[in-house]
């Protein structure tokens, strides 16, 4: 059976994560805002939640932990680099982590830059990768904490899972990082097709995430660092791919 993926927007434009597997009866989410459109999910669906799996510290997706967590029982996973700055962690998860969700097998790695304690996690048989405030849908997370070499690395490990990956990241920041992005490939088409069909989802109040990795491939400017026509278009046609990606995220925080 394949495992069940439900999207919950919480607080004003965050993204909780459920997956369910049937077979085990296993429940996990993926970062928690607030707790309660995660428990009436879960209610919604007569789903136990057994894992909670946190990307990063932020209290946009931590803060609902403590109730979410004496509702369920459910395991805390988390970073053991970051757990002197997460709620008490159950599972203190190594730089390269494995966990087990039923027969599926979920591996976590290190990708900082939004901060340096930020992980994803990937579940390569379901193709579904969780990446929080890193990879976001067309667009990256600010860097807070990492350097742009950092986040360019970080980056680079995610644009390399295979291409029907299911990126699920943590925000609805969609259409703002695409009106970016049209700045720099404005006669791209996979961006301007994308563009149509997301204003068309904000306008029927849908999210736009999850999204393909190969959708992101073509459309997103930060995952765009190494190709000719990035580097031209920001005026760098001679710079490292980290130097490029590093000019793009400048130009966004001004933007
Ligand atoms: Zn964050
Ligand atoms: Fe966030």
């Amino acid at each position: 059976m394949p495992l069940e993926l439900v999207t919950i927007p919480c607080l004003s434009d965050n993204y909780a994560y459920l997956v369910h597997d049937s077979e085990s009866g296993r429940t996990a989410v993926v970062d928690v805002p607030e707790a309660a459109p995660i428990l009436a999910a879960l209610q919604d669906r007569h789903w136990q939640l057994s894992d909670i799996w946190i990307t990063h510290h932020h209290g946009d997706h931590i803060d609902g932990i403590p109730e979410l967590r004496a509702a369920t029982g459910a395991m805390v996973v988390g970073a053991a680099a970051d757990a002197h700055r997460l709620p008490p962690l159950d599972l203190a998860l190594p730089e390269e982590g494995a966990l087990t969700f039923g027969r599926h097998a979920v591996e976590t790695f290190p990708v900082p830059g939004h901060t340096v304690g930020h992980i994803a996690y990937h579940i390569p048989d379901a193709h579904l990768a969780f990446t929080g405030d890193s990879l976001m849908s067309a667009g990256c997370g600010r860097l807070f904490e990492g350097t742009p070499a950092q986040m360019w690395a970080s980056l680079s490990r995610l644009a390399a899972l295979h291409p029907d990956t299911l990126v699920c990241s943590g925000h609805e920041y969609t259409a703002s990082n695409i009106r970016f992005a049209l700045t720099l490939e404005p006669a791209n088409p996979a961006l301007i097709s994308r563009s149509q069909r997301v204003a068309a989802a904000r306008e029927q109040g849908r999210p736009t995430v999850p999204v393909t990795l190969s959708e992101e491939l073509a459309t997103n400017p930060f995952l765009r660092a190494s190709l000719a026509e990035l580097k031209s278009a920001v005026g760098l046609p001679t710079a490292t791919d980290a130097e490029v990606f590093a000019e793009i995220r400048a130009r966004k925080d001004r933007f």
